[in-house]
């Protein structure tokens, strides 16, 4: 099966055109799985031509609003548009993202009011019959399982692993996902300070994906080096581990500055000497590289 890699949200909690919230794109045949949901993350989808009816699963690393504040528009979208003719989103993410989701769509929770009246009203569900739906019209429902370090969800050709990180606890729970598939491996990092808990999980991979916070030596405050990385944390991660391919993500506007995109990746490569890759929103990013096409 062929696996595919596209960034869809590279950025930061800071919003910019350019960048939208941490989410990451694998197509694995007929099953799309989406890694974290920022902020933009659906719109993004829309832009590399994938419905968020096709999406079939999504893992979320934390719940900071950077990394899932589009759960709940891909949830009610795909509910919406696939009018009870696919099957409930399946949800992985650390302990608190089922109370979310019951916050989120249960009767009294916040979206209540829209799901009573797309559920109930005359004119909602002449749009949903128009789709293809059959009454009575059920609500959304995301198959929500809380995930912590050591498990694995399998999947139908693939699995994923996970490692509990290093960012914000006790206050929040935070994970890294590992995908295996016959065609590769992907680490996601999501937001961490250095852990052997992510190298160990990062292990021989192909890609790891990881935080890219500030330039180590320019920040000074402890506070923030122990939760989250610099460029590089995350080159002598992907060093220890083993990976081939880095690539930077959760970037933030200072760091692309030109010169210090330059400064950032010559250093990194002095600590890793695998392929480096900062990341771009919709950027396609291949499992194993290449050799280097002349020039015509
Ligand atoms: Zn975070």
């Amino acid at each position: 099966m062929v696996l595919q890699l596209r960034l869809l949200g590279t950025g930061t909690p800071t919003p910019l055109l350019e960048r939208a919230g941490a989410c990451y794109l694998i197509e694995c045949g007929d099953e799309v799985l989406l890694f974290d949901c920022g902020p933009g993350a659906v719109r993004r989808l829309l832009q590399a031509g994938v419905a968020p009816t096709q999406v079939t699963h999504l893992f979320l690393t934390h719940l900071h609003y950077d990394h899932c504040n589009d759960y709940s528009y891909l949830v009610l979208s795909r509910w919406d548009q696939g009018a009870g003719r696919i099957p409930d989103l399946a949800v992985c993410g650390p302990l608190g993202v089922g109370r979310m989701t019951s916050l989120l769509f249960d009767e009294d929770g916040v979206w209540g009011p829209d799901l009573e009246g797309r559920t109930r009203h005359g004119g909602s569900q002449a749009i949903y019959q128009r789709r293809g739906g059959v009454l009575p019209r059920q609500r959304p429902q995301p198959r929500v399982t809380e995930v912590q370090g050591g498990a694995s969800v399998p999947g139908s050709d693939w699995q994923v692993t996970v490692a509990e990180t290093r960012h914000c606890q006790p206050h929040l729970h935070s994970v890294a996902y590992r995908l295996d598939e016959s065609d590769g491996s992907v680490v996601f990092s999501g937001d961490t300070a250095p852990t052997p808990r992510l190298t160990e999980l990062a292990r021989g991979a192909d890609v790891l994906l990881h935080m890219c916070h500030f330039l180590n030596g320019e920040e000074g405050d402890s506070r923030m080096s122990d939760c989250c990385s610099g460029h590089l944390d995350a080159a002598q991660t992907a060093k220890d581990a083993g990976v081939c391919t880095l690539v930077l993500v959760h970037l933030t506007e200072q760091l692309l500055a030109p010169g210090l995109r330059e400064r950032m990746c010559a250093e990194a490569a002095e600590v890793f000497d695998g392929t480096i890759i900062v990341g771009e929103d919709l950027l396609g990013v291949p499992l194993t590289t290449g050799p280097v096409v002349p020039a015509r």
